[in-house]
């Protein structure tokens, strides 16, 4: 379907407008523009990715979809609660959408909930890697994509035991992952060397890597020049009214544009964006950091994530992407200094010579758009609008799937 120029007719009306060119929007784009639509995508930003997916922490965690409200949560909730939980903190308020996203997300935390909701991403992250491969096989995309597995460290014989009794159930699904002994581990990863105290470790072999800013300038670039795929970028919404054949989109400056059907990508500001439509979205910023540095010493080739500080470290080119942090309900994206040398400390712990630590390139901060289950919204909302929102800690590796799902919501009769 390549080479398909799509025009505007001389109203300017198109088939499919984008809300939000982060991960989900530009892969909502090309799932749309596959299809032979007219797209459109619009951003309040100068650019795309310049949200949550700027430089996250670059995983296509294919296998690894464990949700983050899990059993495991009632023991460390005392700790998280005080505060004393370096990498899980909460941003407490009595605002009415905090208190029932919190109580929503205990109530996922049970062991059947938690399986429910890991399946339930596993299979939708099963049609991300299909559809992510599709695209590479017709489209060249230059986003420091690569393979190199992935492994999650225990320190905790419990938590080893846990993940372990997933890893069996995740075979049932066709997934590669193994647990391995510490010693095993460092024969296929000498980085780990550096690591003390493991129990052992779930191996993903299959497990990839790409830069999500990269992978959305490519695709856009690709999208507009095999597409015809249009962007108005600086162009925040403000209102879609309904109009005879479609939408009006009206922007905070008073600028407009038409479209015949909406999705909305647009991250944690969906929740905003949709109410003022009136449908309540359960989402709740979860904020990370993310730092850029020149490979240490002893830097892992493998992806690894340290589980006890949930960091991951990554190769991405010939540079290290270290992130980490779990702030939730704090709506700000601006980088905290204390913050973010808490994330370099916390590196430094875990894997001492991974990264040249002295010499960081760059911090970056984000919000994570998190539901309760940790399992995205995407579906129709009303006739001719989508939402393809709240994916998480995983919005980079869901992505492809997700814009096929959505525009098959979108589409249906
Ligand atoms: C520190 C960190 C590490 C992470 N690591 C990983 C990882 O390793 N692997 C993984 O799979 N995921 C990871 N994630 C999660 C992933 O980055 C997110 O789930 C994903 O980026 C969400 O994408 P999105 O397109 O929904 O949101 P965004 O990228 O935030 O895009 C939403 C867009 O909507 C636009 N917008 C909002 N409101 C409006 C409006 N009114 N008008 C116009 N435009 C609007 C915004 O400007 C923005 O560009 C990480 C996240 C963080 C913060």
């Amino acid at each position: 379907m390549t080479g398909v120029a799509h025009i505007t007719g001389d109203d300017g009306i198109v088939d499919v407008t984008v809300v939000g060119a982060g991960v989900i929007g530009i892969a909502t784009a090309y799932a749309a523009a596959r299809r032979g639509m007219s797209v459109r995508v619009i951003d309040r930003a100068a650019g795309p990715a310049m949200g949550a997916s700027f430089a996250n922490g670059a995983q296509l965690s294919y296998a690894y979809t464990e949700s983050m409200a899990s059993p495991s949560l009632w023991s460390k909730l005392p700790t998280i609660a005080l505060g004393r939980d370096r990498a899980l903190s909460m941003r407490w308020s009595l605002d009415p959408d905090f208190l029932r996203w919190g109580i929503a997300f205990l109530r996922n935390a049970t062991p059947a909930r938690f399986r429910t909701n890991t399946l339930a991403v596993l299979e939708l992250a099963a049609e991300s890697r299909g559809a992510m491969d599709a695209l590479l096989r017709q489209h060249n995309i230059d986003f420091q994509h690569s393979a190199p597995g992935k492994m999650h460290l225990y320190r905790d014989p419990t938590a080893l035991e846990d993940a372990a009794a997933m890893v069996a159930v995740k075979r049932e699904y066709g997934v590669e992952q193994s647990v391995l002994s510490p010693r095993q581990a460092v024969a296929l990863e000498p980085a780990l060397a550096g690591a003390t105290g493991l129990a052992g470790v779930v191996h993903s072999p299959a497990e990839e890597v790409g830069d999500p800013l990269r992978f959305c300038v490519a695709l856009l670039e690709t999208m507009q020049a095999d597409y015809g795929v249009m962007t108005c970028f600086n162009f925040e919404l403000a209102s879609a009214s309904p109009a005879n054949d479609g939408f009006i989109l009206t922007s905070r400056d008073g600028r407009r544009l038409r479209s015949r059907k909406l999705v909305s990508c647009a991250g944690v500001d969906a929740v905003a964006l949709s109410r003022r439509n009136g449908l309540r979205l359960p989402l709740m910023p979860v904020k990370g950091y993310s730092f850029t540095a020149a490979p240490g010493a002893l830097a892992p080739e493998v992806s690894i994530t340290d589980t006890d500080r949930k960091l991951v470290f990554c190769r991405l080119g010939d540079k290290l992407r270290v992130a980490g942090l779990a702030e939730v309900g704090n709506h700000s994206s601006a980088v905290d200094p204390q913050r973010a040398e808490r994330l370099v400390a916390m590196a430094r712990e875990s894997l001492p010579d991974a990264a040249t630590y002295d010499a960081i390139d760059s911090t970056w901060a984000g919000l994570r758009p998190m539901t309760p289950s940790s399992v995205p919204i995407i579906r129709r909302v009303r006739p001719n609008v989508a939402v393809n929102v709240g994916h998480g800690m995983l919005g980079w590796t869901l992505a492809m799937g997700s814009g096929e799902r959505a525009m098959d919501a979108l589409l249906v009769k």
